[in-house]
């Protein structure tokens, strides 16, 4: 019998885990057993996942004590990586029996693409790949910085870019770009020894190179690294324009002649940063009001995240960096990791973040593993649309963050941000397929400094980095996602269209916007991507036509706003 929970799932030790895969190998599969014989394996898949799971939040929670990585990495060893194996062999007996189960035409196809992909001999090294990324983690969480007497974390220190005063900004700027650069020998090493490993686990699998690997790795079927350059060219000729356009209104309103890196984020009228929270719990409250807007259901989905303790939420010295959603598979519950400041930032990472949440819990009731592992390009789908569909929420008489006056404010930065996301997007996407067609060039870190240098030229011209060279050249360093996760990157750009396409069916009727939205997200992965999207209300596009529509909508929601004519507190 299988444990009841993946806590006491991580009491077991590998023997005990291997009888199981054995008793799934022994089986004859047939028309009548293979819905059984698939939900146990689904059961076992879903306690090593969650396992794993576990112990990565751990550790993330506290990247100073050694003890949680050490449990982590045991883990990888003596658990995660011999089940893989055993997994590739369970996969290969289901293909070989020819069966069909109902809902399973795109896990067969993706578990397919899997086994053909699998060789042993990259198991140790996609366990070493996850050692790396433990690496970085470490390296970004210890960078803390001494401001005004105090030792601080960079994310904690970049508060400072939202305020009015200048001169402070750009100190508060320099002085965490000059810690960061103390690591960079250390990260240009990182870099290096992910690279040589990627090239390793490529030719492991036959293919000539890791671009090649990673597409099947990530299951993308449904484009091309030409699809991706054709979305870049988009990006150039239709959001460029309307990026530089934020950044004029910005240098206009802020009486500068030109915009440097620390000017990007303080109110551009000069006001007081938005500091919508203070403690912890208030985000929560907030956050739980709104979604209960959005829909009661939503809301409590979110309320059971606070009882059960699936939150975390502040920002700690020695938490990883960033923000993210780990699904625990066996439980089926979302847990979201935060490092939140006070910032309006930080609400818009929770909107996000619990978007990715309500998608485990709407997917929860699909029966087998395969069916719930969501493609990022729909995911983010999830996570993008909720910080728009949440959008008419936000002030405190729905319980939200924002006065009446500060609401438009809150928007309008979030839509601008947008139009810049896209071009910085194409500069991380355009990046990386540099490297990867470069496999040598990129070996070296003068070279990778040097590219991405010229994409932030070409994509965010309106950026003056003059005499910061180095801490430009340098940004890719900054880019988690380019150590640990390479090209999980367009999916942001492709999801973003989508979220846009979603919100506009939102501003015509909300209630069916968010019902669309709920039954995409019950999907799980059962359709082809581009079914996913059309059931959320959007499609699955990279050309210019569609997002030359969702900058018009944000350009002319941006000019509604600002002149605070028609702006409604009340959704529609
Ligand atoms: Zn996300």
């Amino acid at each position: 019998m299988l444990p009841g929970s993946a806590l006491e799932f991580l009491n077991w030790d590998w023997s005990r885990i291997e009888s199981h895969f054995r008793d799934l190998r022994s089986r004859n599969l047939s028309g009548a057993n293979i819905a059984a014989w698939l939900a146990d394996w689904s059961r076992l898949k879903e306690l090593i996942e969650e396992g794993q799971s576990r112990l990565y939040v751990a550790k993330t929670l506290d990247t100073a004590d050694p003890q949680r990585e050490q449990r982590y990495l045991r883990y990888l060893e003596e658990i995660y990586t011999p089940a893989e194996q055993q997994d590739q062999k369970l996969k290969q007996k289901l293909l070989a029996s020819g069966l069909e189960p109902e809902g399973f035409a795109i896990p067969l196809r993706n578990l397919r693409a899997q086994s053909e992909l699998y060789r042993d001999a990259n198991l140790p090294l996609l366990e070493q790949e996850k050692k790396l990324s433990s690496d970085y983690d470490r390296i970004r969480g210890n960078q803390t910085v001494e401001w005004e007497g105090e030792e601080i974390t960079i994310s904690r220190l970049f508060l400072e870019l939202e305020e009015p005063d200048r001169d402070r900004r750009a100190r508060a700027w320099r002085l965490g770009r000059a810690r960061q650069l103390q690591d960079r020998e250390a990260l240009n090493d990182l870099w290096l020894r992910f690279l040589d490993l990627r090239s390793e686990l490529a030719r492991n699998a036959d293919l000539a190179e890791y671009r090649s690997y990673r597409w099947r790795q990530l299951l993308r079927f449904d484009y091309t690294p030409d699809d991706c350059r054709r979305f870049h060219e988009a990006i150039a000729t239709v959001v460029v324009p309307a990026a530089v356009n934020v950044a004029d209104r910005r240098k206009r309103a802020l009486g500068i002649s030109s915009l440097r890196p620390w000017d990007a984020s303080a109110d551009k009228n000069g006001r007081e940063p938005l500091r919508p929270f203070v403690a912890v719990q208030e985000l929560i409250d907030k956050g739980s009001a709104i979604f209960h807007h959005v829909d009661p259901v939503l809301g409590r989905y979110f309320d059971s995240m606070q009882s059960e303790k699936l939150l975390d939420l502040d920002n700690r010295k020695g938490k990883a960096p960033g923000g993210y959603n780990e699904p625990f598979a066996a439980a089926r519950r979302p847990f979201i990791f935060m490092n939140a400041v006070g910032t309006a930032g930080d609400v818009e990472t929770l909107l996000h973040e619990a978007g990715h949440a309500f998608h485990v819990f709407e997917s929860a009731s699909l029966p087998y593993y395969p069916q719930l592992q969501v493609p990022m390009e729909f995911a983010e789908v999830a996570s993008m649309a909720m910080e728009l569909l949440a959008s008419p929420f936000l002030t405190t008489d729905h319980g939200g963050f924002y006065t009446d006056e500060q609401a438009p404010r809150a928007r309008i930065d979030h839509l601008e941000r947008i139009l810049w996301f896209w071009p910085s997007m194409a500069v991380g996407d355009a990046f990386q397929h540099w490297v990867y067609e470069h496999p040598d060039a990129a070996r070296d870190p003068a070279n990778c400094d040097r590219t991405y240098a010229e994409l932030v030229g070409r994509f965010m011209p309106f950026i003056d980095w003059s005499d910061l060279a180095q801490e430009l050249r340098t940004g890719w360093q900054r880019v988690l996602h380019f150590f640990q996760v390479p090209f999980y990157y367009v999916e942001y750009g492709l999801a973003q269209l989508a979220a846009v396409q979603i919100w506009k069916n939102a501003l015509e009727d909300q209630a069916r916007a968010v019902r669309r939205y709920r039954s995409a997200l019950r999907l799980g992965y059962t359709v082809p991507l581009a079914e996913l999207y059309q059931a959320a209300g959007a499609r699955f596009a990279f050309d210019p036509k569609a997002l030359g529509e969702a900058v018009a909508l944000i350009e002319s929601t941006v000019e509604r706003l600002e002149q605070r004519r028609g702006w409604d507190s009340n959704p529609r």
